[in-house]
């Protein structure tokens, strides 16, 4: 595999299959270049990597791979006169005003310049060309582009977008032609206005397909594509991203008090520097002007500025009077474990009761009952960098290119090398379009879905049986149950066409193990924890368990829901997976706490609102129900029954402009601890900059609200909260905020301070005990609400990828990127007389909503679609609370509404 060369002269050794550049590189030897880059396939157009190889004459390093006994000569006068003629080609048409340029300090042109040693410009060819400043985040000047490519390889191979090319391709065939002696380099220059670097039709980028992603920014070596936000960073702190759950590695860019930009780590195993456009962009909540800055006590109706001690003082002495079921507590997915912890060790500890909950419950509790029930596991069983490790990739109910980003990019990767992709999801999304098979099921039927395929492999005789018999029980009642499935049954309910379906299920029982992504499409339906159970017996079924990238991987969606659960902020769970009504786990609580816990879980938190009367006091923390809840007019009536409410947040939302008190938090730039990503890698986060104005941390308040009312709360830091937290929950025993400083990443389980930690989860004693998993016998249940004649649609949810709430709302780049409107299918736009644009009533039993619409045929006939982001359109007023009755997780994708065309 190794081969030695020389290079000028020095014997070097050489892997086999790299190049030349690459070897002399990483040898110390430098070898000018521009088109290079290391993330990026060779591109051979700049030209400056010229070398002479023995035999062989002059040839671009960059494309020649070695061998055996080469030897390569990196300087020599023909070498110095290509590198010349190159480098007056790539200045040709290049502003000099490089003093005001905003790349000058790291340009890569002006220091190769220097190193070539130009005398003298050519003379200007072209005029100057317009600057593209369409994007809210970067500018594309061409007169400083050298048409390395970089962006244009950046966008397709990173990527995987291709919103840019290099336009006007005739100037290459004369460089060609140059080369190979038969056009002088006058006629050559007389060609440089020919070609750019141009998206669809030479529009500007915004009307592309760009994501705003700004990996061409970073990687492009001048000043050609630059960030509109010139503030340039004093220091830089290490931390991980707030939004989505994949936990992307970032740097916050910090600059007196401010966050001036975000790059992301090139060390961390997810996202490998790469980051999308929320995480890169999206920091301006931060330091947003309408940040809550001080504590706020609501007097005679309005709120009035108060001090922590009297606001703290105020919320101990008024909660003290609703101590068990009485009081209930909704912590974040966006803090940390340590606040996750103090939240319902508060609950339970203080208040004596388990009403601590998180918005799990409005999305992934189907996972944490149906998967912990049939493998004994909720989490992600492999890391996300094995999924090209996979046979088959199956995506269901997740437009994961726009809900995790990163996620996203590792599927395209792994399909490009040849990896096979199912999508389920009614919608025609980006992943859907890539799919081999896309089964755009009517909403609310995967359990028709999923059960058929089971049926269709057991009939062809395409089951593992050999791993059936030995990793799993009660595959003999599923086998009966999968006989309600029939196929024409399936095709009836689901709307897909049996061939469809049975290609389908031959793709996942060829192609194993698959890996079985999901996320809300699966889970936020009245038979959620169905789904979730369905696609366990599939990926049974086709023995996808227990091999690299195989098994039901769920993809949790705020960057700490997954530590939500894990650290106990739901009714039935303790820290570290342990059950209320487990004697034994509570005992162990008791006595660390010492208290007595309550063995009954209570009640979870849209019953707060059902149960209208039996809960009196909220403590809202990070958390807005009047947005994120289904059914916003009925949560509205119940907050407004309450006797007393807090909310602790960074902003003044709708909840928190009911409360009674508000507590002003930081964010999680301002403090430290630790988040749980969605593939179970814990990770450090650091403070960046001073908490804004009087703001605190959520665990300090907490401390000093649980301080005044009872004992056992006396941190002062994070990492003692962490330190308890570890001698209560052996699962996570083994992990240290020294481990995580020097080692950064550390996966769950982690048992012990010399335990690795546990990257793959699967038959681990982690998993259901005896290492079997159980099939599920699941029936077909229709959704709680289907439409008729006075509410003919099906109304469903999305996601976009530049939003997430409150957060991404406050940056007015990522808002102008999109702006929410209702998708409908082209034939019922017609039915109803709309065209895009148009403004429509959207209305259910619960409420109507005005929206402009968007005709397109990603919704089916029959199907709107609408995303929960925006507050001019809050989609909540119209959703269906009706929930799973088994996690409590209300439907939120499936409801009918009717759509009138506004006069
Ligand atoms: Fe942040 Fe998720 Fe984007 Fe990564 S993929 S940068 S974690 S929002």
């Amino acid at each position: 595999k190794e081969a030695m060369i020389t290079i000028d002269g020095v014997v070097v050794k050489a892997n086999k299959g790299d190049t030349i550049l690459k070897t002399a590189l990483e040898q110390g030897i430098y070898i000018p270049h521009l088109c290079y880059h290391p993330d990026l396939k060779p591109f051979g157009g700049c030209r400056l990597c010229t070398v002479e190889v023995e035999g062989r004459g002059l040839t671009i390093s960059c494309k020649t791979p070695i061998k055996e006994g080469m030897v390569v000569r990196t300087e020599s006068p023909e070498i110095s006169k290509v590198r010349r003629i190159a480098t007056q080609m790539l200045i040709l048409n290049h502003y000099a005003d490089c003093l005001q340029c905003v790349k000058s300090t790291e340009c890569k042109l002006l220091s190769l310049t220097a190193y070539i040693g130009i005398d003298q410009r050519l003379k200007r060819v072209t005029s100057a060309l317009s600057i593209d400043d369409s994007n809210p985040f970067f500018l594309r000047d061409p007169n400083k582009c050298v048409l390395c490519g970089i962006c244009v390889r950046t966008c397709q191979e990173i990527q995987g977008v291709g919103a840019i090319d290099l336009a006007f391709r005739e100037y290459w065939k004369q460089w060609k032609k140059y080369q190979q002696g038969s056009l002088s380099s006058t006629d050559l220059i007389a060609q440089g206005d020919k070609i750019k670097i141009a998206a669809f039709n030479d529009k500007p980028i915004i009307e592309s397909k760009c994501e705003s992603c700004g990996e061409c920014v970073v990687r492009c070596p001048t000043g050609a594509l630059v960030a509109k936000n010139r503030l340039k960073p004093s220091y830089e702190v290490k931390t991980i991203c707030p939004y989505c759950g994949c936990g992307c590695g970032i740097y916050l860019g910090v600059r007196g008090n401010l966050i001036v930009n975000v790059r992301g780590d090139p060390d961390s195993p997810v996202n490998k520097g790469n980051l999308c456009v929320k995480g890169r962009y999206g920091y301006n909540f931060i330091n947003h002007p309408e940040r809550l800055t001080t504590p706020l006590i609501k007097r005679n109706g309005n709120f009035v500025e108060a001090s922590w001690e009297e606001a703290l003082d105020l919320v101990a002495s008024r909660l003290a009077n609703y101590k068990g079921d009485q009081f209930a507590i909704m912590g974040s997915g966006k803090i940390t474990n340590e606040e996750i912890y103090l939240i319902q060790k508060f609950a339970r500890a203080v208040m004596g009761t388990n009403q601590a909950e998180s918005p799990a419950r409005v999305c992934h509790l189907p996972t944490i009952i149906g998967l912990t029930e049939s493998t004994g596991s909720s989490s992600m069983p492999f890391p996300i960098e094995q999924l090209s490790e996979a046979g088959c990739i199956i995506v269901a109910g997740a437009n994961t290119t726009e809900t995790h980003p990163i996620i996203g990019l590792e599927i395209k990767r792994a399909v490009k090398r040849g990896v096979k992709l199912l999508v389920i999801d009614p919608r025609w999304t980006e992943l859907a379009a890539m799919a081999d098979v896309h089964l755009n099921l009517w909403p609310g039927t995967d359990v028709a879905l999923i059960m058929g395929m089971c049926r269709v492999i057991l009939e062809e005789n395409r089951h593992a049986q050999d791993f059936i018999n030995q990793r799993t029980e009660d595959f003999a009642s599923f086998k009966e149950a999968v006989q309600n499935f029939p196929l024409d049954f399936v095709e009836q309910v689901t709307r897909i066409a049996k061939e469809k379906i049975v290609d389908g299920a031959r793709i996942v029982a060829t192609f194993t193990p698959g890996a079985y992504l999901y996320a809300m499409g699966t889970t936020q339906h009245t038979h959620g924890t169905d789904n979730v159970q369905a696609l366990v017996n599939l990926a049974l079924l086709t023995g996808s368990y227990g091999k690299l990238g195989g098994g039901v991987a769920p993809l949790r969606g705020h960057n700490n829901i997954h530590g939500a659960t894990a650290f106990g902020a739901v009714t039935h769970l303790l820290p570290g997976y342990q059950y209320v009504t487990n004697p034994e786990h509570r005992k162990k609580f008791e006595k660390a706490w010492n208290c007595k816990i309550n063995p009954e879980p209570g009640l979870t938190a849209l019953e707060w609102v059902t149960h209208r009367g039996k809960v009196k006091a909220i403590y809202i923390i990070g958390n807005n129900p009047l947005r994120s809840w289904a059914d916003i007019n009925q949560t509205q009536k119940a907050f407004e029954q309450l006797e007393f409410l807090v909310v602790q947040d960074i902003f003044l939302t709708e909840t928190a402009q009911m409360a009674d008190v508000v507590l002003p938090a930081v964010s999680f730039a301002e403090k430290e601890g630790t988040f749980f990503s969605l593939d179970r890698r814990m990770n450090l986060i650091r403070k960046a900059i001073n908490p804004i104005g009087d703001a605190r941390p959520d665990w300090w308040i907490l401390c000093e609200i649980g301080r005044r009312m009872g004992k056992g709360f006396d941190f002062n830091h994070p990492r003692q909260v962490w330190e308890e937290i570890r001698s209560l929950a052996p699962t996570f025993a083994g992990i240290t905020y020294e481990r995580l400083a020097q080692q950064g990443d550390i996966y769950f389980p982690c048992p012990t301070e010399d335990h690795p930690g546990t990257k793959n989860l699967h038959w681990t004693e982690f998993m259901r005990k005896g290492g079997k998993a159980i099939f599920k016998s699941i029936e077909y249940k229709p959704a709680a609400e289907l439409p008729d004649e006075e509410y003919p649609f099906i109304l469903t949810t999305r996601r976009y990828l530049s939003q997430f709430h409150t957060f991404t709302r406050r940056e007015r780049g990522l808002n102008e990127l999109i702006n929410g409107a209702l998708e409908i299918n082209p034939k019922d736009a017609t039915t109803l007389g709309i065209v895009s644009g148009d403004m429509v009533r959207v209305i259910s039993r619960r409420g109507e909503v005005q929206v402009k619409t968007k005709v397109t045929d990603s919704c089916p006939a029959g199907v709107v679609a609408l995303s929960f982001h925006f507050p001019e359109t809050p989609i909540n007023v119209l959703t269906n609370a009706a929930l799973d009755p088994r996690a409590k997780v209300p439907e939120t994708k499936v409801c009918a509404v009717r759509i009138e065309k506004k006069a």
